[in-house]
């Protein structure tokens, strides 16, 4: 029999059902993860150049379901989004962040780390985002500027909404990142709109510092940029020694990578406080 263009067009349509059908079951296995508490943060420590004091730290979300290895966010967060329980999840990871938060600054006062929070295209779309962050903020006695919430360009781009909503978190007094930036389409003009108090410099532009000219110009630049425009500049995946002595020759003054620290449990950052990551 001949291999018609309709076999074709019927093997591309359940290829399409079996992925929406694996994204129905993968859906309905997070609502019931979010009810049955498997999900945890970890914190990565964002530092201080070249001491490597800690200043922040980004949460980053795990999934563990029963008897099964732990699944990364970048498997999840799309389906989360799709299915719309980013909506619920993102309120745990809020709650969940603030509380660690709230425990640091007891502990620890102003030297506490502040809390960078990812929040996605999805719940930048959600006009009670503003009322949900204040709210948090209350209930775990947090003053605002304890909190950093990282929004990603597309995620700003993704509706007309999501730029009032940036405005108005900003207005709470809470502290904004521009996360991956460089890599999206319009950067430098979103920086005219877009209230951000940080820019997270992508990994793409830290990974390649090995002396050549044109990465150190731009990574250079990037940080310029920060700077000039009265930003913070945090260096994303530094990975070795070379790199934070070229970051921090090159004007940074914060990073984050696998060099300083991986992604830890709360409970680990406790011991980093103390003092700097290396020595
Ligand atoms: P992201 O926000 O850009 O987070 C940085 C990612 O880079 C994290 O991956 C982190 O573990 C990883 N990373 C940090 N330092 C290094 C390094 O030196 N080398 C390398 N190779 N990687 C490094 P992770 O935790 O797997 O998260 C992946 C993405 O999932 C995040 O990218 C973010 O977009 C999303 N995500 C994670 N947690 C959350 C969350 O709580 N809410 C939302 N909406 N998204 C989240
Ligand atoms: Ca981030
Ligand atoms: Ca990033
Ligand atoms: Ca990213």
């Amino acid at each position: 029999a001949k291999y018609t263009g309709a076999d074709r067009f019927r093997e591309h349509n359940s290829a399409l059902d079996a992925t929406a059908q694996h994204h129905a079951e993968l859906a309905a296995a997070l609502r019931r993860g979010l009810e049955r508490g498997e999900f945890r943060l970890l914190y990565q420590p964002i530092v201080e150049l070249p001491g490597g004091t800690v200043t922040g730290v980004e949460a980053l979300i795990r999934w563990h379901p029963a008897d099964q290895p732990v699944i990364s966010p970048a498997e999840f967060i799309p389906v989360a989004e799709h299915s719309g329980l980013i909506i619920d999840l993102g309120a745990w990871i809020l709650d969940q962040a603030c509380a660690d938060a709230a425990a640091w600054q007891q502990r620890h006062g102003s030297g506490g780390p502040r809390v960078n929070i990812n929040v996605s295209a999805r719940q930048l779309l959600d006009p009670d985002l503003p009322g949900l962050v204040a709210d948090a903020l209350h209930r775990h006695g947090l003053t605002p500027d304890r909190i950093t919430i990282e929004i990603t360009e597309t995620a700003v781009f993704a509706g007309g909404a999501a730029l009032e909503t940036v405005r108005e978190l900003r207005e709470l007094g809470v502290g904004l990142a521009l996360d991956d930036f460089g890599t999206g389409h319009s950067s430098l003009t979103l920086l005219r709109t877009c209230p951000v108090t940080t820019l997270k410099v992508d990994k793409s532009f830290i990974d390649d510092l090995n002396g050549t000219a044109e990465q150190e110009a731009i990574a250079s630049s990037l940080s310029t940029i920060a700077s000039t425009l009265g930003l913070r500049a945090v260096a994303e995946g530094v990975e070795t020694r070379d790199q934070a002595d070229r970051l921090h020759a090159l004007g940074y003054r914060y990073a984050q990578g696998y060099y300083f620290a991986r992604p830890i449990p709360a409970s680990d950052i406790e011991e980093l406080l103390t003092g700097p990551v290396l020595i």
